[in-house]
């Protein structure tokens, strides 16, 4: 093969500085593709990052001597044929994308370019780095095999550090009003408002807007995030990690997630940034361990879930399912004001974070019977994190447990009691946080008597919801049967809440 007859693609979110693809002899291409830009009316802000991250990764490559062609293409294909006829490829190599759809693409790519294509495995992230060799099917089992075949925070005698490897149980505060450090911010530069200008026109139905834009978009912006969270905000990480709050949208939390899932970021070396910090005194093991557990984890795990489960996960709907998402989760306009809140929030920013996903927006959908996969196309237009590979497995798996309880073992439910411990969204809301039923009760408590008592004995049958479930039985039938009641009503007119 001659000096410079091949090329490395790297997609979007595929910008690490140690691609394996990329090698001194080899071009790369980066093709912006209208096509995919605009699949969906994606948050503006996921927009602008991905785009932006590519032309400043573009421009570092190029300084470090590489060969790139960026170009803007009708899409990846007519790109690519339009880059190998350029050059005169003969070899084109890729890294396996993250997303189902794009990795069947790339296995048609050698019979549609008529030249050699070879696929890397998908090192970016660890299950594939180090492949186990049978992972278990249980996320908990799963951590601590990732756990062990990483290092992080295990003993020379091959015990977790601190003796135990959860420390959840230590990670359930409310927020108590103490200063949140906020983000370090990257305000755009020439590149990234050249960016939003073209992506105004290239993108019109993108939702959201660009102003006030300021996530990282080169690797040393990246580090510089991940280095002001570890020193700022990773102490009190894990006490609050489930806590929510009307005023702070960030509380302790990274906002690494965008970094982290177009390759600025590796985990590997995140979560080891934690366990220095650790190591160095100067963050208890409950925030570390917490956080070692999000990134070599659930994220990990999740990617495991996803290439499992796909392509069936997408149409997955164990509940039956099939109420329309109301339209208030595109405006934030309703009288609950933790969804209003949150909403707004997302709508804004494309972030909110997990518990708020979780336990606001995913709760109230599950209780509610909205079609997961409208909520799923909802999460994937809404966040700037958001890809089928990650979206997909948290909100119809483990969002919904519509999947059948294959990513997560439960299904996560909640009344307004769980709201109200974990946040301050309840003090001052329209509806009655304590009431079931009457013209005030909060919808989250009515819904989710009636999600009991309509799937009583399902819900019975798993060990782990046993409590909720005993807790029907101290209803009276007249009070079971006036929330049923409420419920029907309240859904009739879900539009209106
Ligand atoms: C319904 C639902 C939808 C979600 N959608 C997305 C999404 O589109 N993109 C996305 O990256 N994450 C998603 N998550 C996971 C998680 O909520 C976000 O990764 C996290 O909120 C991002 O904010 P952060 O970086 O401040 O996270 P932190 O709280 O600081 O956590 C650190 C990191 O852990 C990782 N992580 C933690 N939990 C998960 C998880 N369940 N799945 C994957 N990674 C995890 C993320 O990389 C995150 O950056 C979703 C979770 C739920 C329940
Ligand atoms: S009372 Fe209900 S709707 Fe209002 S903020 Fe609390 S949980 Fe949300």
């Amino acid at each position: 093969m001659t000096a410079l007859a091949e090329s490395v693609w790297i997609l979007g979110d595929q910008l690490s500085p140690t691609h394996p693809g990329l090698a001194p002899n080899r071009r790369v291409v980066l093709i912006e593709s209208l096509a995919r830009l605009n699949q969906r009316p994606y948050h503006r802000r996921k927009l602008v990052l991905i785009i932006s991250a590519m032309r400043h990764y573009a421009a570092e490559l190029r300084a470090a001597g590489y060969e790139v062609d960026l170009r803007t293409a009708p899409d990846f294909l007519s790109g690519l044929r339009d880059h190998i006829t350029a050059f005169g490829i003969r070899h084109l190599i890729c890294v396996a994308a993250a997303e189902y759809s794009t990795r069947q693409f790339q296995q048609r790519l050698a019979a549609e370019l008529g030249i050699a294509v070879t696929i890397l495995p998908n090192t970016l992230f660890l299950v594939e780095r180090y492949p186990p060799a049978r992972p278990p099917a249980l996320m908990e089992p799963f951590y601590r095999a990732m756990r062990r075949q990483t290092g992080l925070l295990i003993e020379p005698d091959g015990e977790p550090t601190g003796g135990v490897w959860n420390l959840d149980h230590e990670n359930r505060r409310r927020y108590d009003g103490r200063p949140v450090p906020p983000p370090l911010r990257f305000p755009p530069d020439v590149i990234t408002s050249q960016t939003i200008a073209d992506l105004a026109d290239a993108c019109p139905n993108a939702i959201g807007s660009a102003d006030g834009f300021d996530l990282p978009v080169t690797r040393a912006q990246a580090l510089a995030a991940l280095a002001d969270f570890i020193t700022h905000r990773l102490p009190d990480f894990g006490p609050f990690e489930d806590a929510m709050s009307a005023e702070h949208e960030l509380l302790f939390h990274s906002r690494l997630s965008p970094l982290l899932n177009i390759g600025l970021l590796d985990p590997l070396e995140t979560a080891q940034a934690a366990v220095t910090a650790y190591q160095r005194g100067h963050a208890p093991l409950a925030s570390v361990e917490g956080f070692v557990r999000q990134i070599i984890g659930w994220r990990e795990y999740i990617y495991y879930r996803y290439w499992e489960l796909m392509p069936g996960l997408l149409q997955a709907n164990a509940w039956g399912a099939e109420r329309p998402l109301p339209a208030w989760y595109w405006t934030g306009q309703t009288r609950m004001r933790c969804l209003s809140c949150v909403i707004e929030r997302v709508l804004r920013t494309g972030y909110c974070h997990h518990i708020e996903r979780l336990m606001v927006l995913c709760n109230f959908a599950l209780l509610a019977g909205i079609r997961p996969q409208a909520v799923n196309d909802w999460f994937l237009e809404c966040y700037v994190d958001a890809y089928e590979w990650v979206v997909t497995p948290n909100v119809i798996g483990m969002g919904l447990n519509a999947d059948g309880g294959r990513t997560a073992t439960k299904p996560y439910l909640a009344s307004a009691a769980y709201i109200d411990k974990m946040s301050d969204y309840c003090k001052g809301c329209f509806y009655d946080r304590k009431a079931r039923v009457g013209p005030r009760a909060c919808p989250f408590n009515t819904l989710y008597w009636n999600f009991l008592s309509s799937h009583e004995t399902r819900l019975r049958a798993n060990p782990r919801l046993g409590p909720a479930v005993l807790g029907l039985s101290r209803l009276s039938a007249a009070e079971r049967e006036a929330i049923v009641a409420q419920a029907a009503e309240i859904l009739e007119r879900i539009g209106e809440l």
